[in-house]
């Protein structure tokens, strides 16, 4: 295909109590949008939730989801609906009410509104929807035909969320620079199908940037659960900066490692954000970049506590067959072209060696 694409929502809007912009956006859906949120935000934010959707003449259909984003439970969801026909799908909470927001808006063909309550992840801006079975393995990522409507990040709550949240969406968000960059001096595709334009990595490019100048402060506010500049900073380039970065600069070794990752001992129970950061330290690893570049990077990891090997991500002394396993799962990612040289697993098993080297001549 030799056109490019650019997708984004419509519009992006961050700050604190941003959240009360809602009931303004949602408005011109119709009077009964469904609301999909998690349990316990709805026992935070509840009667806030109704007074703002109050003051914009709305009464929405809430569902508090609960469970894995299968095929299954999205369609419980649209069941649980009845006769109701919602204008718009608003997604409030972490991760998986979100994808379950997003997953029922394609199934109704409908917008979605984002309202991310933990900065984990770049999900929010994002069209894609990770799908899972029963037994919580993904099994496809399906796309939202047009990107969210509305992505809305009230900062004072992801500054009340637990701070390992947002490290890990640090750790998501780092390595878009270096995915992009690689999509693009090789042949890869961005999740839109085409080759990158120039903007996406700019954006991912200034991306990382803001982490590297504001992420260690952001983080102390956040461990005092308040709002500073550097924490706007960093939420903008965890949550926008990064989710444009990747959809249209592309993905990499970076994410493609999670494939392994989520089968492996131990490293299996951490978070997606840590993966990834482990992740970028292999993907610069594998495109045999100087020790230097690694270790600098290595050494940010380490001072805001992000991972640097697999001891880190909870696997304690691999061996030679773990490490081969993961390069091995990882083969299967659809990403892997999205690197400006070809990888196999032997290559992907010496970078992480290379890497569990180098962080512990710093450990
Ligand atoms: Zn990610």
């Amino acid at each position: 295909m030799s056109y490019r694409i650019f997708g984004a929502p419509h519009r992006y809007i961050q700050g604190s109590g941003a959240i009360d912009e809602l009931g303004r956006i949602a408005a011109p859906f119709g009077t009964g949008p469904v609301i999909i949120a998690d349990a316990f935000v709805l026992d935070m934010i509840g009667a806030r939730l109704e007074t703002i959707m109050a003051a914009a003449g709305l009464s929405p259909k809430v569902h508090a989801f609960a469970g894995e984003i299968t095929y299954g439970t999205i369609e419980s969801v649209q069941a649980s609906l009845g006769d109701a026909t919602p204008g718009v799908v608003i997604g409030i909470g972490g991760g998986k009410s979100l994808d379950a927001a997003k997953a029922l808006a394609l199934r109704l063909g409908l917008d979605v509104i984002t309202v991310p309550t933990i900065a984990s992840n770049d999900s929010p801006t994002s069209a894609s929807i990770a799908m899972y079975d029963d037994d919580h393995t993904m099994i496809s990522v399906d796309r939202l035909l047009r990107s969210p409507e509305a992505v809305i990040v009230d900062t004072a709550l992801i500054a009340a969320a637990p701070v390992l949240f947002l490290r890990a969406g640090i750790g998501d968000a780092i390595a878009k620079k270096f995915e992009a960059e690689g999509c693009l001096a090789g042949s890869g595709i961005t999740p839109f199908g085409t080759r990158p334009l120039t903007t996406a990595i700019v954006i991912a490019d200034a991306c990382y940037r803001t982490l590297r100048q504001h992420a260690e402060e952001a983080l102390r506010s956040a461990e005092r659960k308040e709002v500073c500049p550097a924490l706007e900073a960093v939420v903008e380039a965890v949550i926008l900066m990064s989710g444009l970065g990747f959809e249209n600069g592309g993905l990499s070794l970076s994410h493609s490692l999670t494939r392994g990752l989520v089968k492996a001992r131990g490293a299996k129970a951490a978070i997606h954000g840590q993966h990834v950061a482990w992740g970028v330290l292999v993907q610069l690893a594998a495109e045999r970049r100087p020790d230097e570049e690694i270790l600098d990077l290595v050494g940010f990891h380490q001072r805001i506590g992000l991972a640097t090997s697999l001891a880190d991500l909870g696997m304690a002394d691999p061996t030679g067959e773990e490490i081969g396993d993961i390069a091995t799962w990882t083969m299967t990612a659809p990403h892997l072209k999205n690197l400006p040289l070809a990888v196999d697993a032997a290559s992907i098993g010496d970078a992480i060696r290379t890497v569990e080297r180098l962080a512990q001549s710093r450990g």
